[in-house]
């Protein structure tokens, strides 16, 4: 996403408002052999909350649209994490997104809700989250962001 927002801001110039600065979790798989059983496991980067702050959920798993409860910051940054959900909408050729953005003022953390219409269901358990994917281009609403890179 930084790297789009780069080259883009090289075609556009300078945007009328302030770009968040903030990055996804780092994360790695990590598998060790012990006694010939593999274990892999997800390995995150820290996030001390009495450091950091609170967490804040920016825009849910049920829904593209930025959470509306939120302070002038917080939702700042759910705008330009729906422009990043739009952005990715699209280089995935409409085939997927990430949803459920939750994280630190800074530090942007994803639960691993990737929507996609080409898996034939097996990302999701049963309920509602294929509508919502099959629904976010009528349910997104483009914001200055979007706007600003022409996305
Ligand atoms: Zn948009």
């Amino acid at each position: 996403m930084s790297n789009f927002v780069a080259t883009e801001l090289f075609t556009h110039g300078t945007p009328p408002f302030n770009i968040p600065n903030i990055h996804f979790v780092h994360v790695a798989l990590a598998s060790i052999d012990d006694a010939g059983i593999t274990r892999t496991y997800l390995v995150e980067e820290f996030i001390d909350e009495s450091v950091e702050g609170k967490f804040t959920k920016y825009i849910s798993n049920n829904s593209p649209s930025p959470l509306s409860n939120l302070d002038a910051k917080s939702s700042r940054i759910a705008r330009y994490l729906s422009f990043a959900q739009h952005v990715q909408y699209i280089k995935m050729r409409k085939l997927a997104y990430v949803a459920d953005f939750h994280g630190l003022h800074s530090i942007l953390y994803v639960l691993l809700t990737i929507f996609t219409s080409d898996l034939s269901g097996c990302l999701f358990t049963e309920g509602n989250l294929m509508h919502v994917f099959t629904s976010f281009e009528d349910k997104h609403v483009c914001n200055e962001f979007c706007k600003f890179f022409s996305t």
